[in-house]
């Protein structure tokens, strides 16, 4: 791996944590998103990670600046990719303006610069045809909060190419990330597709009244060993997370359960202002 510059596309919440840890572990990054003004608020946004280096790990006012040295901003896609051996795309998650920034960015990058998708919920394969180089184009999807939450699952899509793999694989560990190797394509990744069935499961024990919350937590923390129970992680989610997801789910299978989850998220939680950790209660008061 001998990858320099990076270029960060979009830069939200994951893009602005993806781009400052990336400077913060000594890579020269350019920001780039749609205009100035979200160039803007992008500053201000990773100006306040800075505390949480310097709080959470122990990162000293000059490492905090130097990182932030590193970095440079540009809305001109061009300009933006013109030397990046890498670049993070971590845009709105919609098909439509992928597809068109992938189309894009194909056509603006050199050719040696590799593309890696952050979204959480589409496959790369969608998007690999668009991107013109399907081999040099995977995922590589990171948690919120990703200098604490340094997980980073690296998925390949049929037509990567395994150096390139290898590759991104080097560079999450070169910016201090644990790197999950995913060898097939799995919607939901690892974390998910182990976590959602079983906050699901636990949300149907509920509305089954099959045992409360505290028993079911219980039991899993017991028998496993684990810090937290599912309901536990759902009030990290966030219960209007946990809705929108219960909701749509019952939309699209029709099953009551689903239905009766959604109900109680909305009825006993969400009109409450219940919302989770970040309201001070949800499940569980903190
Ligand atoms: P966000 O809405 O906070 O940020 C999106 C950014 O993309 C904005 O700055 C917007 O101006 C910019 N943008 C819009 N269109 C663009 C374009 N055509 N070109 C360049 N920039 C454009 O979104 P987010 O929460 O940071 O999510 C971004 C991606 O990261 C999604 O694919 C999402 O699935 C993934 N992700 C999010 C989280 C999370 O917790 N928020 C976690 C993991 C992965």
């Amino acid at each position: 791996m001998n990858y320099r510059n990076i270029t960060v596309a979009g830069s939200g919440v994951l893009g602005s944590q993806i781009a400052y840890q990336t400077a913060f572990k000594g890579f020269q990054v350019t920001v780039y998103d749609i205009n100035d003004e979200a160039l803007e608020r992008a500053k201000e946004r990773i100006m306040q990670l800075k505390p949480h280096y310097q709080a959470d790990l122990g990162a000293t006012q000059e490492e905090v600046d130097s990182a932030y040295n590193r970095m440079s901003f540009n809305s001109d896609l061009s300009q933006a990719v013109a030397d990046a051996d890498l670049v993070i795309e971590a845009i709105p998650e919609v098909v439509q303006i992928k597809t068109d920034f992938y189309a894009n960015l194909g056509k603006a990058a050199p050719e040696k610069t590799v593309f890696a998708t952050n979204s959480s919920t589409l496959l790369p394969s969608q998007f690999a045809e668009a991107t013109g180089r399907p081999e040099k184009f995977l995922a590589l999807h990171f948690a919120n909060e990703i200098w604490k939450n340094n997980t980073a699952e690296i998925m390949k899509h049929p037509g990567t190419d395994m150096n390139v793999f290898q590759d991104v694989i080097e560079f999450a560990k070169a910016i201090g990330m644990v790197a999950l190797p995913l060898h097939k394509e799995q919607p939901g990744y690892i974390l998910n597709s182990l976590l959602v069935p079983l906050l699901d499961a636990a949300q149907r024990l509920l509305v089954k009244e099959v045992a409360d919350v505290e028993t079911i937590d219980k039991t899993w923390m017991v028998a496993t060993g684990a810090p937290m129970g599912p309901f536990a992680i759902l009030d990290v989610v966030g219960i209007n997370t946990a809705y929108h997801i219960g909701r749509a789910k019952a939309e699209a299978t029709g099953d009551e359960e689903f239905k009766k989850i959604a109900d109680l998220l909305k009825t006993e939680y969400i009109d409450k202002g219940k919302l989770g950790r970040a309201t001070g209660e949800g499940f569980y008061k903190y």
